[in-house]
């Protein structure tokens, strides 16, 4: 099968030959349709810092994907061949405490796909079929491949509850722009969205947000008078990863304000404790999604009117895997999907 494989700890993909996986006990065997180019997958291909010390090659990176089951192993009763799917790319161990409590989310031991296993960078992938999440017939295959960093922006913005609440987005990356569809079709009153790309700026205006500003040149401070608002907002999702907007974003909570980080910060970032403390503000890491109440919750959403499909900006057939790569890279984009058929 054809596959974009990274065969030494060295920076750079190929798209070669290999052997197709073989669905063991419990697996499900997937026909990949449609993948999404994840920040993780880029920090693979350039093999960075944080790639070589938490990726181990030779591996087929890729963990956003849509696809056919083709093939099922043994004592698999819950997933049908020809069945529509995505998968959950954290394999938890099913034996810690929190395993056994049911917070399969926050397992001490997960393994990704495409990061610690061979993924879906290629015309095949092999899942436990637990890990299979099945769509309804009518979904689009590309909508379908973008369900776990949709689920990221679901996990994200459902961490507190947001009706009639004033939500600041830090970072209109894909996430954070479909944290943006997700805060609106929820029942968020304002939502303001900052980045330093006019580009991405510009899509989350088309997606709706009240106002995206660029922190390159304005301050989250005078989007709050513009909108009318005078004790800041309520929730602030961190998409960014960026020390300067958590910064900010502190600076511009009411008391008892909550925030929910996913942006991965590639340093310690020094923030003012006492202000935390005295403004009694709630700081929540998020990781992944929750296995799986964050896929009903994103299936029923989708169900109902959410639409974010303006998020994929960008799509390319595997043997352009170059471009697509340099157009996820280029940081214009919303979602950039590879189509394996
Ligand atoms: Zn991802
Ligand atoms: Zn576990």
């Amino acid at each position: 099968m054809k596959a974009l494989y990274i065969d030494a700890a060295v920076a750079g993909l190929r798209l070669v030959e290999r052997p197709e996986p073989t669905p063991g006990p419990g697996d499900v065997k997937i026909r990949v349709l449609r993948t999404g180019i994840c920040g993780t997958d880029l920090h693979i291909e350039s093999w960075d810092a944080w790639a070589a010390g938490a990726v181990k090659a030779p591996l087929i990176p890729g963990h956003e994907f849509s696809g056919r089951v083709v093939e099922i192993g043994e004592d698999v009763a819950s997933v049908r061949v020809g069945e529509l799917v995505s998968g959950e790319g954290h394999i938890v161990c099913g034996h810690c405490r929190n395993c056994r409590a049911g917070r399969r989310h926050l397992c001490i031991n997960t393994s990704s796909v495409g990061v610690n296993r061979d993924g879906a960078f290629a015309e095949f992938v092999v899942i436990p079929a637990s890990n299979v999440w099945q769509h309804p017939e009518t979904i689009d295959p590309d909508l379908a491949a973008i369900f776990d960093p949709l689920g990221n922006a679901v996990h994200t913005t459902l961490s507190f509850p947001l009706v009639g609440e004033d939500v600041l987005i830090t970072g209109a990356g894909p996430i954070g722009l479909m944290a943006a569809k997700v805060a609106r079709h929820i029942g968020a009153r304002f939502i303001v969205i900052t980045d330093v790309n006019e580009a991405r700026l510009e899509l989350a205006r088309r997606m709706g947000v009240d106002l995206a500003v660029n922190v390159a040149i304005d301050r989250v401070a005078s989007a709050q008078s513009a909108l009318g608002m005078t004790e800041g907002f309520d929730i602030g999702l961190e998409m960014s990863g960026h020390p300067t907007a958590l910064l900010e974003m502190l600076e511009n909570l009411t008391h008892g304000g909550r925030v929910a980080m996913l942006g991965l910060p590639s340093a310690p970032i020094g923030i003012d404790w006492a202000k935390v403390v005295s403004h009694m503000i709630t700081i929540k890491g998020i990781y992944g999604r929750e296995m799986f109440e964050t896929w009903y919750a994103m299936n029923a959403m989708v169900q109902t009117g959410l639409d974010v499909s303006a998020v994929i900006t960008d799509r390319f057939p595997a043997s352009d895997w170059e471009q697509a790569f340099a157009v996820a890279r280029g940081g214009d984009s919303g979602k950039v999907v590879i189509d394996w058929t």
